[in-house]
Parts: C-alpha cells; structure tokens; sequence
C-alpha cells in the first residue's frame, strides 16, 4: 500500500502507507522499527556518565519510597504489611 499523501510536486507520494494509508513524512504512524530506533538513538546520546546519573537518581527515589513505606509502618505499627508491601 502506498500513501495516500502527495509529495512537494504535487505528485502522489510513493512512500510505504503506514496503517492510517500516510507514510511517516505524511503523518502516518510511526512504525514500531522507527520507534524502535528513535528509542536507541535517544538512549545512545545519553552517554554512560548520564546513563549512571539517571540510574542513582531512581536509586535516590526508591530508597526514600522505601524509607518513608517504612516510617509509616513504625508509626502505624504494621511492620507485617510493610513487609508485605516489600515483596510486591
Ligand atoms: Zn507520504
């Protein structure tokens, strides 16, 4: 299937169709490939010292999720549904 879209000369656009019948230049739905794609080159210009920073900065917010889970249950007394909390 080719797009439905026209190109620049008033030609009918030769590119593959995407499922909506346009092709990406056309307003067609990304392919799960392009996706795919953009995903690895966004994560490739992240470079390995961003990439760790990223990770610490998770790392950071789970372990003060997990500390205040943990506050809570002092407070409140349910240690057991801390713990239980813990292995979901
Ligand atoms: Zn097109």
């Amino acid at each position: 299937m080719l797009c439905k879209g026209t190109t620049k000369s008033g030609r009918q656009c030769r590119n593959k169709a995407t499922a909506n019948g346009y092709c990406h230049l056309h307003g067609g739905l990304p392919s799960k490939k392009a996706m795919r794609k953009e995903v690895e080159e966004a994560f490739a210009e992240m470079t390995s010292e961003r990439r760790t920073e990223v990770d610490g900065i998770k790392i950071g917010c789970m372990l003060i999720i997990i500390l205040l889970a943990f506050v809570l249950a002092l407070i409140t007394g349910d240690i057991g549904g801390f713990l239980k909390w813990m292995s979901m």
